[in-house]
């Protein structure tokens, strides 16, 4: 770490950061994460790094924060929730839709050979890139597009992650499966939606939901 960021730590926490976030790991565990690698990611991975100056101190709180443009980093136990149900088929190339700050991308980079990124607003995505280069994380690719398409050129993925809500799952994401590849999306309203995985078989596609979430809608068109 470069001594900016630890004028950030000092400034907005109160505690190392590394402490706040040793805590935050022992609520995840509580709250059920069991998964030893998203765990010790999650400790690792400074989260402050990836919200709005002036909400460094709340990082470590289990809450999603604005990230600008009306858009949101997720929740700490959705994210690992999330990465914990992903890694359950061990994929080694993964695709995200919605980069937002990139923190769920530099966590997968943790955990996996190879993550691919889209968004939809490039300059929530330029402020991801900025992050990523500065962990040194090298093995995340980004592009600027509607990754209602995904990203055909370099299919198929192992899983994809799709990190903002749709009313349906995307037939172009499906398609960019590989076999027995996995799926993971909030399906359902502005409102109310339900996690739904969706595992790629020799005779299609088999679907099991999980909890109820809350996420940013996943909208058409790029800005
Ligand atoms: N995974 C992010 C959180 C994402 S918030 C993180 O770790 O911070 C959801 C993101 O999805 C927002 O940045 C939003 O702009 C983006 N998004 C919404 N619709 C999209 C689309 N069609 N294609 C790509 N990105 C999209």
């Amino acid at each position: 770490m470069n001594r900016s960021t630890l004028r950030r730590d000092a400034a907005g926490l109160g505690m190392t950061s590394q402490r706040a976030r040793d805590r935050l790991v022992e609520r995840l565990r509580v709250l059920g994460i069991e998964h030893r690698g998203v765990l010790e990611a999650m400790r690792q991975l400074p989260r402050h790094w990836f919200v709005d100056e002036g909400l460094e101190s709340r990082a470590y709180e289990d809450s999603a924060l604005p990230i600008g443009l009306g858009q949101t980093i997720s929740q700490p136990y959705i994210v690992a929730r999330m990465t914990e149900l992903l890694l359950a088929s061990q994929p080694k190339k993964v695709l995200e839709i919605g980069t937002g700050s990139g923190y769920q991308a530099a966590l997968l980079a943790l955990l996996v050979e190879q993550v691919f990124s889209v968004e939809r607003i490039d300059s929530l995505l330029r402020n991801a890139r900025r992050r990523l280069r500065a962990l040194k994380i090298e093995n995340v690719r980004t592009r600027h597009r509607d990754g209602r398409l995904g990203w055909a050129e370099e299919a198929p993925f192992d899983a994809i992650i799709v990190t903002a809500a749709g009313a349906v799952i995307e037939p172009s994401l499906l398609a960019q499966l590989a076999p027995d590849g996995v799926l993971l999306a909030p399906v359902g309203s502005a409102s109310e939606q339900r996690l739904i995985r969706v595992q790629r078989t020799l005779s299609g596609f088999q679907e099991q939901v999980f909890e109820a979430v809350v996420f940013v809608p996943l909208l058409g068109g790029t800005l």
